[in-house]
């Protein structure tokens, strides 16, 4: 077992930590401040390879492992969650149809979102189908050789600035089995977009509902075939709960680093707070419990990459630990900066507003422990799980 990274995830590291440092970092504060969805940096990340990255080589993108990603995903994150995290989720997207999609439609859309020319939303959230997805309502029914798509889908990432909808809808009888997942291009008459809606954090990047009027798409439109569309939307959202933990970590790092500065700076009773060994032992916590999660990240990373038969559960193990023990570092970074950690001239408070979401998103991490403790307590042998 060796956990030092290989050469070239060092060099991936390297690059992404360029690129965060000079594209990013120098705007996160604004963009949140001005709510600005910075889709020419995100181009800019996909000249770098980043909105393609799992995406094989064969439909555009630069074809990494899962574990390769997270690498990435944590040095983005640790500029700009937010914009890291949209990132994150176009290229969950991408992936999808590079896998699923007819050959037409990749050779029509891949190379143009894995290069981030073009950019994509998952939809598969609905206003009464969110924990329990597989109730979802929007309905494509399949008349002359095309689908007729009605319905609506809430809590969109990127909508209405995104280029292809990623959208899981009903072609047959209730549950997950009657749910199939279409590429629809979002400029589609008979789709209407929804007012951006106001968030606590990830205001780099706009949310939106999507409703759908009779929006008409060609049956070579479908991922996959009749059926398979819930099975592909849990597939790709495997490995967006390992993305977003990425998130999580790298925004969790640059607070922590943060703090660390600043209690070598800072002085009260005439002594740095570094001095304060109940301040010390919280900055032990903090990186012990920083270095616990992105191991969990890498493990699950890993379990994907090797299509573990428990990798799903890992993947909800990871999403769960991460995004909790992140949120909890961005806190207490937050608490160790007093004052000025609640004010935006410090950018603690806005990872504390951003990694918030991860733990309600990519299935909230309650179901994240529905997930663990089903495959617990489901018949799974004691030794596979040590
Ligand atoms: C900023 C933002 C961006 C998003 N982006 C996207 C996107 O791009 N695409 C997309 O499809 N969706 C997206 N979502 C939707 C997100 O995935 C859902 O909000 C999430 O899955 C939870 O669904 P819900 O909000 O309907 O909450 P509900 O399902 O109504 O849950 C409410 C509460 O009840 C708990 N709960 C529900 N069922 C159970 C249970 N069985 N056991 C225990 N607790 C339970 C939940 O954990 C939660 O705490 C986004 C959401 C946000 C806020």
């Amino acid at each position: 077992m060796n956990f030092d990274l290989s050469e070239q995830q060092r060099a991936f590291q390297h690059a992404a930590r360029q690129f965060a440092a000079d594209k990013m970092a120098p705007h996160a504060a604004q963009w949140d401040a001005e709510c600005t969805f910075p889709i020419e940096v995100i181009q800019q990340a996909g000249e770098w390879g980043f909105c393609g990255l799992y995406t094989p080589e064969a439909a555009g993108g630069i074809g990494l492992s899962r574990l390769d990603a997270s690498i990435v995903f944590e040095e983005l994150s640790y500029a700009c969650p937010s914009t890291a995290a949209y990132i994150s989720i176009h290229n969950m997207a991408c992936w999808m149809v590079a896998t699923w999609a007819t050959p037409t439609v990749v050779d029509q859309w891949s190379a143009l979102l894995a290069s981030g020319r073009k950019l994509a939303s998952y939809c598969l959230t609905e206003p009464n189908a969110g924990s329990d997805a597989a109730s979802l309502k929007t309905r494509a029914n399949l008349i002359n050789g095309q689908y007729c798509l009605n319905g609506a889908k809430a809590f969109i990432s990127g909508a209405g600035s995104t280029d292809l909808l990623v959208v899981m809808a009903r072609t047959g009888s209730e549950g997950a089995s009657g749910i199939s997942a279409f590429a629809v291009p979002a400029d589609t008459q008979g789709i209407t977009y929804g007012r951006c809606e106001q968030k606590m954090g990830w205001n780099s990047q706009p949310t939106r509902t999507i409703s759908f009027d009779n929006v008409m798409i060609p049956a070579s439109h479908l991922l996959g075939v009749e059926g398979e569309g819930f099975k592909i939307a849990m597939r790709g959202i495997d490995g967006g709960r390992i993305n977003i933990a990425s998130c999580s970590l790298g925004a969790a790092q640059a607070a922590l680093d943060a703090a660390r500065l600043y209690m070598g700076e800072r002085q009260q009773f005439k002594r740095k707070l570094a001095d304060f060994q109940a301040l010390q032992f919280k900055l032990a916590d903090m990186v012990t419990e920083l270095v616990a999660a992105r191991q969990i990240v890498r493990l699950a990373a890993t379990k994907l990459d090797q299509r573990a038969p428990d990798a799903s559960t890992y993947c909800a193990m990871a999403k769960r630990f991460a995004t909790d023990v992140s949120f909890s570092v961005c806190n207490d970074a937050l608490q160790l900066h007093g004052g000025y950690g609640y004010i935006r001239e410090y950018p603690l408070e806005r990872y504390l507003r951003d990694v918030r979401v991860h733990q309600i998103l990519e299935g909230t991490n309650e179901i994240m422990r529905v997930i663990i403790s089903r495959h617990l307590l489901n018949g799974v042998a004691p030794e596979e799980i040590r």
